[in-house]
């Protein structure tokens, strides 16, 4: 069980006010909120040992290097990856399917295909299209239905031998719905496919295990889970990161440079150019920390009571459509209210200190499929409370009878 009050003491910035009214945070999908134990880690970082990693041998690079690798096998272990060099830091989610789609490019010949989701965010579709571009290859996409969920027998039927890779997210941000990632691998795997999962929704509620998961790539930002912007990481497997390309070249990824020839460092530095975010990866695995001491299990089943609590009253409010109607879905909830354009919605209830995202989410495909501009998008963490709903709702509703 959570104990939700005491909790929120742990986030500082949910005790501010926002156009005078206390501040009601639901855009915990475009970033979460970050608590005072990972902040005291930051702090702590440059108040005490901040100095560059791996190359020196003065005492607070030695500091620095040990928790930032310290920090790779939190993640190792959160994740259950079989090596900690299988887990590469990044800047983010984006920076880590940019890094597989780059690798790619020397690996896929103009024939091959590979397969993107309709529920995609565009970092998980631009990527592969600057790869298809370079390539020659066919992308080609799983459809959606009404309720926001993919329909399966038409993934079935575009995979074949030419498939040499299918990305797909865990969960999308636009609708919250849930994939079935594991019915998805499995499928990708018969025909010799590897698949990559962006877990970016996923990992603020739900742990996932890349070994049972036998995923090929997984990918997150640090940001959607209690730590800072600008961090994130990519799970690969050791057999395919042994295969695919360095992404940039630099310091720290090489073992040997001439002019007349590199060669690159082991894994995971072959991946790793230049000073990384070293205190961003620290406080990363600090983050991780903190949600495994409250529990994934606590997180998703009271995550569940908000999102069925302010489903239902929102439901009573005239006119109001949530998008993706899926029975599988975490705590975000995506909606309209007949023709009112969102970014109106999210400008008075903003007046009113809730904070909401409103546009087409980074998912304009999703957008079209509804033949919508966007969506008012709530998204609800661990720390939000049941009188938040009731502050947000009727802070809708408000809006409703301004708008309407
Ligand atoms: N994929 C999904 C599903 C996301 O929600 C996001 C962030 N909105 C991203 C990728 C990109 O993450 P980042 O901006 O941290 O790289």
């Amino acid at each position: 069980m959570l104990d939700v009050t005491v909790i929120r003491k742990d986030f500082p910035i949910l005790s501010r006010k926002v156009n005078g009214k206390p501040l009601v945070y639901l855009d915990n999908a475009a970033t979460s909120q970050t608590p005072q134990q990972v902040i005291d880690v930051i702090v702590n970082y440059y108040s005490n040992y901040n100095a560059n990693i791996h190359r020196g041998v003065h005492t607070l690079s030695q500091e620095a290097t040990d928790k930032y690798e310290e920090a790779r096998k939190k993640i190792q272990t959160h994740f259950n990856a079989e090596k900690a060099h299988e887990i590469i830091f990044t800047s983010g989610t984006t920076h880590s399917i940019n890094l597989v789609a780059n690798g790619f490019a020397s690996l896929l010949k103009s024939d091959d295909e590979v397969i993107v989701s309709a529920l995609e965010h565009h970092s998980n579709i631009v990527p592969w299209q600057m790869l298809c571009e370079k390539t020659g290859a066919t992308l080609k996409v799983i459809p959606m239905n009404e309720k926001g969920e993919l329909v399966m027998s038409d993934y079935a039927n575009l995979l074949s031998n030419k498939t040499k890779l299918v990305f797909v997210n865990h969960i999308s941000n636009a609708l919250g719905v849930i994939n079935p990632i594991e019915d998805i691998i499995e499928k990708a795997h018969k025909v010799g496919a590897a698949v990559l999962v962006d877990g970016a929704q996923a990992c603020p509620h739900i742990k996932p295990n890349v070994q049972q998961l036998d995923v090929d790539f997984y990918v997150a930002s640090a940001h959607k889970m209690c730590g800072p912007t600008g961090v994130g990481m990519l799970y690969g497997k050791e057999k395919w990161l042994n295969k695919l390309p360095p992404y940039q070249g630099g310091g720290e990824m090489i073992a040997e440079v001439t002019f007349e020839k590199t060669t690159y460092a082991d894994l995971p530095h072959k991946f790793e150019a230049g000073t990384p975010n070293i205190c961003g990866g620290i406080a990363f695995g600090a983050a991780i920390d903190y949600m495994n001491a409250i529990g994934f299990d606590n997180i998703a089943t009271y995550e569940n009571e908000l999102l069925a609590y302010a489903t239902k009253k929102l439901l009573d409010i005239e006119g109001l459509r949530i998008y993706g109607n899926s029975k599988h879905k975490t705590s975000v909830i995506s909606f309209n209210i007949g023709n009112v354009h969102p970014y109106d919605i999210g400008s008075i209830v903003d007046k009113l200190g809730v904070a909401v995202r409103t546009g087409h989410h980074c998912a304009q495909p999703i957008m079209d499929f509804y033949k919508i501009p966007g969506t008012v998008r709530a998204s609800f963490a661990f720390y939000n409370t049941f009188e938040e709903v009731d502050v947000f709702v009727d802070a809708v509703k408000k809006a409703s009878q301004m708008l309407t």
